[in-house]
């Protein structure tokens, strides 16, 4: 984090008035309610504790975002039923509420993206009755908006980085949420695509949808709700047939405005989650073609009929419906594939000018900036 800091050229750094960071969601950090130091090893995101899992169910909603083995509140209660003397002093923070206390030294702020995880209720603005009446409840932070000025930079961090004195540190927000803000997708009916290893999209709607069964869940943005689903096809299967060479070149002559017959399901391995849900999905990549060409314009064509079988399936489920495509990741950079989905989608597709996490988490800084004068 300092060396971060330091990394910044001396000539900006007088120039910043105001931070904010991101981090990955569900990374769970149990410090001491004092002193801020960690009093147990750091849970990370993809960490699993199946044994709390049990215990959290009994007291959620069904099918509620916390119940699944690698939620926040799941690594807290594995924490609690191991923990000793020092129940008492804990206090929970994720990664970025941790970084953000290194900065501004207010210990206990949270903000409702990355809280989302641990049961807090961005609708209701709290957490619900059934988490506040466990005894491990007085764990959990406070929470505001992300974006949400806090305090200034700690006077000794702006002295000796020279910094400003009134550099003010505001509330962050998960790492895939702050990609999805540096994309400047602000609208309802505005998504955007991950075509990374896998395909991730991502929606502002005007309403909330959850359901378990796709993995599908909101995130609260200001007034509006940030849908997500993500599939496990991608650029994953494309990586396991051709070199990143070979798919542009193969690329250059396919004519996207011809529709491919060829249908496939191109997943690494079996098992789907969204658009349809079927742990046991066998990947689908035959018949072959002699000619390369066809064969990778079948399986861009595929991916893009799941794309839409995605966006559809959210408006199924209630959203607002997708109007327009913003497109991020390894894929993004195909201009043949964005041809083949604009035609599949029947909507707009682009390349999101940002989407580095730092370039939405500032955003979100400059939002706390303008909150504060
Ligand atoms: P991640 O961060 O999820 O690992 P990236 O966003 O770096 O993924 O994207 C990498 C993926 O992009 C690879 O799986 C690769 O198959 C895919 N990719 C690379 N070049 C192309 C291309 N020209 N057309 C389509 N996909 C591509």
């Amino acid at each position: 984090m300092f060396l971060l800091l330091q990394d910044v050229p001396l000539e900006l750094r007088r120039h910043i008035v105001s931070i904010s960071l991101d981090g990955t969601s569900a990374t769970t950090i149990i410090v001491d309610r004092e002193t801020g130091e960690p009093i147990w090893r750091p849970f990370l995101y993809n960490e699993s504790c199946p044994d709390a899992l049990p215990m959290v169910k009994s007291i959620a909603p069904p099918n509620h975002t916390v119940c699944s083995g690698s939620s926040t509140l799941c690594k807290l209660v594995e924490w609690w039923n191991n923990a000793g003397s020092n129940q008492k002093s804990a206090l929970l923070l994720h990664q970025a509420d941790w970084l953000l206390w290194l900065l501004h030294g207010k210990l206990g702020v949270s903000d409702y993206n990355n809280a989302l995880k641990v049961g807090y209720d961005p609708e209701a603005e709290s957490y619900p009755p059934w988490l506040v009446s466990q005894p491990y409840s007085h764990l959990l932070p406070s929470v505001l908006a992300p974006g949400t000025p806090i305090a200034s930079l700690k006077e000794e961090i702006a002295n000796k980085f020279g910094f400003q004195k009134d550099c003010v540190v505001c509330t962050g927000t998960t790492d895939s949420i702050a990609a999805f803000l540096a994309a400047c997708a602000n609208r309802p009916g505005q998504a955007v695509t991950s075509l990374g290893s896998t395909l991730a999209i991502k929606l502002l709607s005007n309403t909330r949808i959850e359901d378990s069964r796709f993995g599908v869940y909101s995130h609260r943005l200001d007034d509006k709700w940030l849908v997500g689903g993500a599939s496990n096809t991608g650029g994953a299967v494309l990586r396991q047939l051709f070199t990143d060479d070979q798919l542009e070149k193969l690329s250059e002559h396919i004519d996207p405005s011809k529709a491919s017959l060829l249908d496939y399901y191109p997943l690494p391995k079996a098992g789907e989650r969204f658009p349809v849900a079927d742990p046991n999905l066998a990947p689908r990549l035959l018949p072959r073609p002699e000619d390369d060409v066809e064969y990778l314009h079948g399986i861009l064509e595929s991916i893009a009929r799941i794309e839409a079988k995605a966006y559809s399936l959210l408006k199924e489920l209630g959203a607002t419906e997708a109007k327009e495509v913003l497109t991020a990741g390894g894929g993004s950079k195909n201009e043949k594939w964005t041809k083949i989905r604009e035609r599949v989608l029947g909507l707009p597709v682009s390349r999101a000018n940002q989407t580095e996490a730092a370039y939405g988490a500032a955003l979100l800084a400059a939002k706390g900036y303008q909150q504060k004068n």
